[in-house]
């Protein structure tokens, strides 16, 4: 069964590269009789808002989609994550964290450390300042939770058989170098000081749960992937196949973003805009 979603968080309108990106996988999965999700991806409870999550279906309306009424949201899905990043710490896989931001850039920039800042798909990536402290038999409930990178692709048996591209850990038919590829990304946090879930790992348990055969998303999501594909092989998920299009930019060239309120749907509808015409201005 082909099984597309679209899964915005509801932080803002959405904008013609929501609408790119929502459009083809709804036509890939209903040109092959598969199913189409939607899935609000809400665990950032300060950004999340109702008014965002209303909008968006009305947006999603009026663009003709239709999608399965199973609509997930990540707000209610916390027990489930707990679950997930519970076994990962049984593995050995996470350590606690207490670094703030700014000690992270202190620690990262600092001559002694990294002697160049090293960037990945999370921002500067981590230094492993506490990668390195005591055991802890229980997991402390007032830290945030890394995953131990290097531990984790040591982990990854199956890596060299998944059916996607990994960049650094996979290429043809063996692994390669995996310190480029672990010092590309480093240790990732999974679960936040108040027990938030990370994106990473939401996402990748929601896919498996709701079956996804075929994730299409933007190519900044490209280097995600990576992480994704590494944590479903660590979790004993099988990883769908990712199709990762291109990026809708402003008449600059930049990425369009949330609060670029002019390219939002909403202001071309008010114009007076039809679906058509939306599809044709993002090249559909
Ligand atoms: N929630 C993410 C966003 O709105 C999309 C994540 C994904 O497609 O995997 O950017």
């Amino acid at each position: 069964m082909i099984r597309t979603r679209f899964a915005p968080s509801p932080t803002g309108p959405l904008h013609l590269g929501h609408a790119y990106s929502a459009i083809l996988a709804h036509d890939f999965a209903k040109a092959r009789n598969g199913q189409f999700l939607v899935r609000i991806e809400d665990i950032d409870r300060n950004r999340a808002r109702p008014k965002w999550e209303n909008r968006i279906f009305d947006d999603l309306k009026w663009l003709g989609l239709t999608w399965a009424n199973s609509i997930i949201r990540q707000s209610e899905r916390s027990f489930l994550y707990e679950k997930v990043i519970n076994k990962l710490w049984a593995m050995g896989l996470l350590y606690p964290c207490k670094c703030s931001r700014k000690d992270i850039i202190d620690s990262a920039l600092a001559p002694q450390g990294f002697s160049h800042a090293n960037y990945g798909p999370d921002g500067l990536v981590y230094p492993g300042t506490c990668r390195q402290q005591k055991i802890f038999v229980e997991r402390p409930l007032d830290s945030a939770l890394r995953l131990n990178m290097a531990k984790a692709v040591t982990k990854c048996v199956d890596i060299k058989n998944c059916n996607v591209e990994i960049t650094g850990l996979k290429k043809d038919n063996g692994i390669i170098n995996t310190s480029q590829f672990i010092d590309s990304i480093g240790d990732i946090v999974l679960s936040r000081r108040n027990k938030e879930v990370a994106y990473h790992l939401a996402v990748v348990v929601d896919d498996a749960a709701q079956g996804v055969s075929h994730v299409i998303r933007g190519s900044d999501l490209k280097p995600a992937t990576n992480i994704h594909v590494l944590l479903q092989n660590l979790l004993g998920y099988s990883s769908p196949a990712y199709i990762h299009h291109k990026l809708i930019r402003d008449a600059d060239g930049k990425r369009l973003a949330k609060r670029d309120d002019a390219k939002s749907i909403s202001s071309f509808r008010s114009q007076g805009a039809t679906p058509a015409d939306i599809r044709s201005l993002v090249g559909l």
